[in-house]
């Protein structure tokens, strides 16, 4: 049966990590522990990071918002800050797991599980978020599309941990937009969720857009040509129609238990056409 440690500052993480080699890190427990208790090798020590001030703090800097990887998908539900200035998360988050889940688990743990089906990565990719990584070495800082390599891979290396999530405040998009579908409506893991930030002119005119679809593919799935295709038109059905049936030639999505590639196909595509108000 493994230790667990708990550390109150970084200094005395560094210096537990030093004096036990074979440990993990977690923070609420709910992935890690999960997969411990149906027979994944435990570590000789779990090392606690959810007593961590610095990892548990949402800041606003000149340009940027910053969040502690241990702070919950509750308190980030909470904060005024990431409503005003990121709903496309807020409305994520808003659908993971239940109230138990969003009070335990964080979202440095919902980026470190790197799942496909994470519900912090499509809005966390259409932000243009960056992840801070620190060690007792010191500090590197990595967009998240790079970081996060497939399925449980990331870039982190020995002995670092994944301190801050970085989302940048500017550019200013006027439409927001998160949906996920899963098998029931709540408590669901997602079969395909998109989020999306767009600006609209007065004619109604895509003038920016950003698109990631999660579930879809073993990361987060892009598809710049989709945008492209949408940028510069009006938003109209008709559009997003054509937009979805380009998707639907481009993506070749995942299959499993929750369901099949040429439904996660049909339901990328139907979630894209309900960027229009009138198809909700
Ligand atoms: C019943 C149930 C329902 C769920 N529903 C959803 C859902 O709807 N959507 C969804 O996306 N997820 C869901 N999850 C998965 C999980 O709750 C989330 O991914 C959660 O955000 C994980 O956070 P955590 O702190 O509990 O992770 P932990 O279990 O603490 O850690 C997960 C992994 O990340 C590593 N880790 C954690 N924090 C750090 C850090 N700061 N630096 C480096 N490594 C770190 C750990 O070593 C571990 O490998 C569900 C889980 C359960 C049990």
């Amino acid at each position: 049966m493994s230790k667990v440690l708990i550390p109150r500052s970084l200094e005395q993480l560094w210096q537990l990590q030093a004096e036990n080699k074979d440990n993990a890190v977690f923070a609420g427990g709910t992935d890690l522990l999960v997969k411990i208790r149906a027979g994944k090798p435990a570590p000789k020590a779990l090392i606690c990071l959810d007593r961590l001030d610095e990892l548990k703090t949402i800041t606003e800097l000149p340009y940027e918002i910053a969040l502690g990887a241990a702070v919950t998908p509750a308190q980030v539900l909470a904060s005024p800050l990431i409503k005003n200035h990121f709903p496309v998360l807020n409305e994520a988050l808003r659908h993971l797991g239940s109230p138990h889940i969003r009070n335990m688990g964080s979202l440095g743990g919902n980026i470190m599980t790197a799942s496909p089906a994470g519900d912090s990565l499509p809005p966390l990719y259409v932000l243009q978020a960056a992840v801070e990584l620190q060690s007792a070495a010191g500090t590197r800082k990595l967009q998240l599309k790079d970081f996060i390599r497939g399925p449980g891979q990331t870039q982190i290396l020995q002995g670092e941990i994944l301190s801050r999530i970085i989302i940048p405040k500017e550019p200013v998009f006027s439409h927001h937009f998160f949906e996920k579908v899963g098998l029931r409506q709540a408590l669901a893991i997602a079969v395909v969720s998109l989020a999306a930030l767009y600006n609209l002119d007065s004619k109604q005119t895509v003038s920016a857009i950003r698109l990631a679809w999660g579930s879809l593919g073993p990361t987060v799935v892009v598809q710049p040509e989709v945008e492209q295709f949408l940028l510069g038109k009006p938003l109209t059905t008709t559009r997003l129609t054509a937009a979805a049936d380009l998707l639907k030639q481009r993506i070749e999505p995942i299959s499993d238990i929750r369901a099949g590639a040429d439904y996660r196909r049909r339901v990328a595509g139907n979630l894209l056409k309900r960027l229009n108000p009138n198809e909700r």
